[in-house]
């Protein structure tokens, strides 16, 4: 009996290490918001075999609201409560701009917090988003796609709908601007979950962490307590065609950036991937930028093989920017040897890319190879 005392004692304060930055709650009046995080890992076996290496993908997508972000929106919603900018049911509004994940994680937890999403993306959104969004109840606010230094631009129209709701005195409500790309809260919550979680799951033995970067958050964050607790495990940006991010981490130089002010086609990145890179350097990116060891590109034809390849494989039906990093992967497993043990995040469902993406991806032969995926 003891025995089984101590085990509950240690589950219980097992769980409460990894998901008290998330929830705070007791366990009677959690709602949605207490099955963010702790998300499992699994081994992606087929790229294990094909290369002797472990390669092994922490299950974002088993997050409530379908990705990272929800570790995110809750982590802002939670640092805006403490503000006081934030009260539940007094009809406070939550402003963001997003075209992907993070507008979904924010109407699902507006909703069970006492909040209203309000979300700005690009009238280019992809329908099946568009649709969510609106079913989770969020008022969405599609804008044309502008250069972030454009006023109308997505972010800017969602920075500036906010404040001038706050600015109106005869307006009640409060209003926040999420701002996920500058926003501290973002990486930290990386920090304090995900990278944790990941160190544990592996039991301490990772040699190499792989993500993208939408907004940079998860890659700094998790580099961050990696690189902490062991400054050898290696940090692998996967940059989808079309990103500047690759050429700023692999040579320091970036072909565009805000205080230059460019224009919208060099602002903008050209790939069907969805949710990952940038040709800007946010503040999340930044926190992370000096531990990151290499990049590697990867480009939209070899994310679409990929992503088939799992799908037939191993059963894993997976988003772009997951798919992109399982193609560096594979890169980095055979540029630096068998027996490496590689982590990726696979952040969403192919589920939330049926229309762009996996319309593709769906059209790739069945017995693709990873010579085809490379070639
Ligand atoms: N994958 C997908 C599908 C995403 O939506 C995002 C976030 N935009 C990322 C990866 C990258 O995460 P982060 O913003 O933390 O860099």
């Amino acid at each position: 009996a003891t025995a089984v005392l101590v085990n509950e004692l240690y589950r219980l304060l097992q769980h409460r290490d990894s998901s008290s930055h998330l929830t705070t709650l007791s366990p009677r009046t959690r709602g949605v918001e207490s099955l963010i995080g702790n998300t499992p890992v699994i081994e992606i076996k087929s790229l294990s075999r094909l290369t002797g290496c472990k390669i092994y993908a922490k299950l974002e997508l088993n997050n409530p609201g379908g990705s990272a972000k929800d570790r995110v929106a809750l982590a802002i919603i939670r640092a805006n409560e403490r503000a006081r900018k934030l009260r539940p049911h007094h009809g406070d509004l939550i402003f963001e701009g997003t075209s992907g994940s993070t507008g979904i994680s924010f109407a699902m937890l507006a909703n069970a917090l006492g909040y209203q999403a309000h979300i700005c993306l690009p009238d280019d959104t992809s329908p099946e988003k568009l649709q969510l969004l609106r079913s989770l109840g969020a008022v969405v606010e599609p804008v044309k796609p502008a250069s972030i230094v454009d006023p109308n631009q997505y972010t800017n129209a969602a920075r500036n709908a906010a404040a001038k709701i706050d600015a109106d005195p005869n307006d009640p409500r409060n209003a926040v601007f999420a701002d996920q790309f500058e926003n501290d809260a973002n990486w930290r919550i990386h920090y304090d979950t995900t990278g944790p979680e990941i160190w544990t799951q592996m039991d301490g033995n990772i040699d190499v962490f792989i993500n993208g970067s939408g907004t940079g958050g998860t890659i700094a964050g998790v580099a961050k307590y990696l690189k902490q607790k062991n400054e050898n495990v290696r940090i692998v940006l996967a940059d989808p065609q079309g990103s500047g991010l690759a050429n700023r981490v692999n040579y320091g130089v970036m072909y565009d950036s805000v205080e230059k002010e460019g224009t919208r086609r060099r602002h903008q990145v050209d790939t069907t991937v969805e949710g990952i890179g940038l040709n800007r350097l946010t503040w999340n990116f930044k926190q992370g930028e000096s531990l990151i060891d290499e990049a590697i590109r990867v480009t939209d034809d070899q994310a679409l093989k990929m992503a088939k390849y799992l799908c037939i494989n191993d059963g894993l039906f997976w988003g772009s920017s997951a798919a992109v990093n399982c193609v560096a992967a594979v890169k980095t497993a055979y540029k630096y040897g068998p027996g490496q043990k590689i982590v990726v995040v696979a952040c969403d469902s192919g589920a939330r890319h049926l229309s762009k993406f996996w319309k593709l991806a769906q059209q790739q032969n069945d017995d693709v190879t990873i010579d085809d995926i490379l070639a």
